[in-house]
């Protein structure tokens, strides 16, 4: 390849670079800076391309002071925000509100995936025992074995703190359902395990419902 050619194909390859990044991220009639915005909101869970405009579009309309303490705000969260020592469950302090709740009954604790499910869990106002946060579940397909989560600190508290009764609130699926039977046959030497039910959706049709969760629903049967 001689020296012109050289330089033909290496300025083709930079024009053809620059359309190709130029056509991954399309500007759509917005200035660079707000592009920006808009794709940093479409990457967060849940907003889809409108909603991200609207928020970016409301970002632009705020007075300077507000917008420099939202991104305050979540720089501290970001910062702040780690993990209970004892349950995992999300905290700013060592313990979380749980865990130092002196009105909540020690001896028994609640296994959940993740915080979310703690939350919702919590918003029932049923429960009034302690939560471990698993931090994911059992999926081999995605290589996450029982060693990636906290199960060694669960069998330690279970038989460090004299707990009663482990109950297991983890979601109907294959992944949970492995993690279930998993937990269930390492924790049954020390404690009592127990499951949530699963069952029908309150206000649901019975003739809707799905075999499987009918199915779950006799098999969760109790007396009445
Ligand atoms: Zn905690």
């Amino acid at each position: 390849m001689n020296r012109e050619c050289f330089f033909t194909f290496y300025f083709c390859y930079q024009r053809l670079l620059k359309f190709k990044l130029s056509a991954k991220k399309p500007l759509n009639g917005f200035t660079r800076p707000l592009a920006r915005l808009i794709d940093q909101f479409e990457q967060l869970p849940g907003i889809g391309p409108r909603t991200a405009q609207r928020l970016a579009l409301f970002i632009l309309r705020q007075p300077e002071e507000k917008i420099i303490s939202f991104a305050n705000t979540l720089l501290n969260a970001r910062k702040q925000v780690g993990q209970c020592h004892k349950c995992f469950h999300l905290t700013a302090e060592m313990e979380c509100e749980i865990c130092i709740n002196t009105t909540r009954d020690k001896t028994m604790i609640c296994v959940v995936a993740d915080s979310r499910d703690l939350l919702a869990l919590e918003r029932t106002r049923e429960y009034k025992g302690l939560y471990h946060v698993l931090g994911g579940l059992i999926s081999p397909m995605d290589g996450i074995g029982p060693e990636l989560l906290n199960i060694t600190s669960l069998v330690k508290r279970i038989t460090d703190d004299g707990i009663s009764e482990v109950i297991l609130a983890l979601t109907p699926s294959v992944e949970g359902d492995t993690t279930s039977l998993y937990l269930a046959k390492l924790l049954k030497a020390f404690v009592k395990v127990t499951r949530i039910a699963y069952g029908l959706p309150v206000g649901s049709e019975l003739e809707y419902a799905d075999e499987v969760t009918l199915a779950r629903a006799l098999e969760g049967r109790r007396d009445v």
